[in-house]
């Protein structure tokens, strides 16, 4: 089985409560505690040595990811974040100050977005570090934006450039917290996803969660710098566009709006966010499948974001 077929085995009958407003299934699950106007917003996720960072990475910016991956969660979810957890296991080889430089790049991180990390564990894991954080926010219960809710005719927005992360990028990105929040104060958001496994992966979990299909222009497609560069290092190996369409850990916000909003919110954006370019890069369709339009015309887009355990 792959990760996703994993998951929903896993997640078809889980335990449930009243609570529960959306659970397993979107980028972070969203409870109601009965305060009135507001949702509570709920995620966990882990980063790996030798997976989501080798071992050689700087410390700092490994705290800095393991907190920031949690972050971009509550962002496509146009939430705020609250209060942190941390469980962190070790080699029994591990060194002090190691340790004390993750917290350091997870603490910074924290303060710049108002985190209180207030308590966790640590435990001991042979050969690999790994860090798991657990990461409370909430959101005004009218402006949560789920993966739900895409319309046939939205235009469909990404910031920033995609693909090649791998390089640096996945080290260093600031998640979009201030910039989903701007969007659900200010646009009817329809739906809204953080790419973490690849434009192509991620957009496929709007698609499903509301069955439309969508239509990306290739020469819209903003492809990074380090996705052009791998390319031409690796001439056999991905094109900058399937790179952008198809690499892990962007990180960047992907959602959609009505075309009528486009001109509006591309505009706003500039403004208030003058360093962070945004992008249409195509268009929902009531059509299902997801398509790629280009100069030879429209075909079906067959490759596939990244997968654990494929
Ligand atoms: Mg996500």
């Amino acid at each position: 089985v792959n990760e996703f077929e994993l998951i929903s085995k896993l997640t078809k009958s889980l335990p449930t409560n009243s609570w529960v407003v959306a659970g397993a299934g979107d980028d972070c699950a969203v409870l109601d505690s009965g305060q009135p106007g507001r949702y509570l917003l709920f995620k966990t996720d882990a980063v790996v040595q030798g997976i989501h960072f080798t071992e050689d990475a700087d410390p700092v910016r490994v705290g800095h990811k393991a907190l920031a991956r949690c972050l971009s969660d509550i962002a496509a979810m146009a939430g705020r974040p609250i209060a942190a957890l941390v469980t962190i296991a070790l080699p029994k080889t591990f060194q002090t100050a190691y340790v004390e430089k993750l917290y350091e790049g997870m603490s910074n991180l924290a303060r710049q977005h108002g985190v209180a990390i207030v308590g966790g564990e640590t435990t001991t894991n042979p050969e690999r570090v790994l860090i798991s954080i657990s990461l409370l926010g909430d959101v005004a219960t009218d402006r949560c934006i789920l993966r739900s809710g895409a319309k046939a005719g939205d235009a469909l927005f990404v910031p920033g450039d995609l693909g090649g992360s791998i390089s640096e990028r996945h080290l260093h990105f600031e998640p979009r917290i201030k910039e989903a929040y701007w969007l659900a104060q200010n646009f009817p958001i329809h739906a809204m996803i953080d790419l973490s496994d690849g434009l192509a992966g991620d957009l496929r979990h709007i698609l499903d969660a509301t069955e439309v299909g969508a239509e990306i222009r290739a020469a819209s497609v903003p492809v990074s710098r380090a996705a052009k560069l791998q390319a031409k290092l690796k001439p056999n190996g991905k094109t900058p566009l399937v790179a952008a369409l198809t690499d892990g850990e962007d990180f960047e916000l992907l959602f959609t709006a009505a075309s009528k909003d486009a001109v509006a919110l591309l505009d706003g954006w500039k403004k208030q966010f003058p360093h962070v370019h945004l992008t249409c890069i195509g268009k929902i369709t009531a059509a299902h499948g997801l398509k790629i339009r280009d100069e030879h015309g429209v075909r079906e887009l067959n490759v596939h974001g990244y997968t654990h355990f494929a």
